[in-house]
């Protein structure tokens, strides 16, 4: 098993949350649980009253002697010190009091357990030399998912009488060498997906529908309710009740897209081998666009999210990500670079040179090649060396853009409203 270092290469990171059965009896256990939480607090009283920021070395001088007097191990003593060092610059940090420890829970140290997953059984090194054994409820194949996977921490729970272990794990992404190329465009109501050849073919043309207006309407009613109630809102039990109905709609609309859509697209691209290229959000934050009404109303957030799902789902499936500034790319010429007027609804065309075309097409053509500019440029490995140049139309969209345009009058209808 190898552990990457950190840092050097981009790496997944996953917990399995499962029960766990101790094996015989969890006096043991229970006694080291109380024991952990009790050298935390301990922690955390001397540190608060310290008032000062402590350094790791630090703390081990401080700390080290007394916690192996209490019978643990040598890394479980560098858990203690460290989860109570975050707890109390967290509650500095916001402002709190002094956290005062009830729940039973212990961060353990890879050096000081042992997984098994073939008879799917977790050994931890206790205090004073004992040690537990605990057999993991969960089903074979969620357990399977993790082999050859590097596990370096885990995190032991009781909670009503029952044991709980979030073990965390982590694998290197190799990403793929990509064959083609992605580009997504994230719009008010649709999203717009292009694969291009590396020659600058265009290959497939996708577009998805977004839940933006039903968000939207449930946005607006929450402004109302608050209008209505311009100071009261917060304090009435049943007008809360009634925002909160609202944003848990919100919320639970924008997930269930973003990951459905996330793992669409991830799977398009794998079947395409492509790298993905996505707007940099931040870079529209830049431009001006992205004011707060802007954010509140059209959902940078929502597109946030969106980028989130396909990026986490396109790093499970060891495909590259890249983010590209997305400025001008819906009012600029792919063909000649000139200004675009619209002409129609969503649609574009170049004063310059007569070009036309669907306004998001556009915007995942530039953004193509936007990153084929930048990376061809700077000899980045895995564009092709006939990749097209800079100021040649990728041959999808040569002559009158016509032909773009037809492949994209049917959307596709992933979020029935
Ligand atoms: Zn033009």
């Amino acid at each position: 098993m190898s552990y990457p270092v950190r840092g050097e290469e981009p790496v997944v990171i996953e917990a399995l949350k499962v029960r766990a059965l101790p094996e015989g009896s969890c006096d043991r256990l229970l006694e080291f649980l109380i024991l952990y939480r009790d050298a935390v607090q301990m922690v955390v009283d001397r540190v608060w009253s310290l008032d000062t920021k402590l350094s790791k070395k630090k703390l081990h001088r401080l700390f080290y002697s007394d916690l192996m007097s209490m019978g643990f191990r040598a890394h479980h003593a560098k858990e203690v010190y460290m989860y109570a060092k975050s707890l109390v610059e967290s509650a500095r940090g916001n402002g709190g009091r002094k956290p005062v420890l009830r729940r039973l829970s212990a961060r353990v140290d890879r050096y000081d357990y042992r997984l098994d997953l073939d008879s799917m059984t977790l050994t931890l090194k206790l205090h004073s030399g004992y040690e537990a054994r605990l057999k993991l409820v969960t089903s074979r194949e969620r357990v399977e998912r993790f082999r050859g996977w590097s596990n370096y921490e885990l995190v032991v729970k009781y909670d009503k009488g029952e044991f709980w272990v979030s073990i965390y794990f982590r694998r290197a992404v190799k990403p793929l060498k990509p064959r083609t190329v992605m580009a997504i465009d994230l719009n008010f109501d649709n999203v717009t997906l292009a694969i291009f050849a590396l020659s600058g073919r265009l290959l497939k043309l996708k577009r998805f529908k977004t839940p933006h207006r039903r968000i939207l309407t449930h946005r607006i009613w929450i402004e109302r309710i608050q209008e209505r109630y311009p100071r009261s809102w917060r304090f009435i039990k049943g007008v809360r009740r009634a925002i909160e109905r609202h944003g848990k709609r919100i919320r639970s609309i924008s997930w269930d897209y973003a990951h459905k859509l996330g793992d669409l697209v991830a799977e398009l691209a794998l079947k395409y081998c492509s790298l993905i290229v996505l707007e940099d959000l931040e870079k529209l934050k830049e431009n001006g666009k992205g004011d707060r009404e802007f954010n509140k109303r059209l959902g940078l957030w929502f597109y946030r999210r969106i980028q989130f799902c396909v990026e986490y789902e396109a790093k499970e499936r060891n495909l590259e990500v890249v983010k590209i500034n997305p400025r001008g790319t819906s009012s600029k010429c792919p063909g000649c670079g000139g200004k675009l007027v619209e002409d129609g609804h969503r649609v574009l065309r170049c004063r310059k040179c007569g070009f036309t075309g669907d306004r998001d097409v556009i915007a995942t053509v530039n953004l193509y090649r936007r990153y084929v500019f930048k990376y061809s440029r700077c000899g980045v490995p895995g564009v092709a060396p006939n990749a097209p140049e800079p100021d040649e139309a990728p041959s999808g969209v040569r002559g009158n853009g016509y032909e773009v345009m037809k492949t994209t009058s049917s959307y596709m209808n992933l979020y029935e409203s």
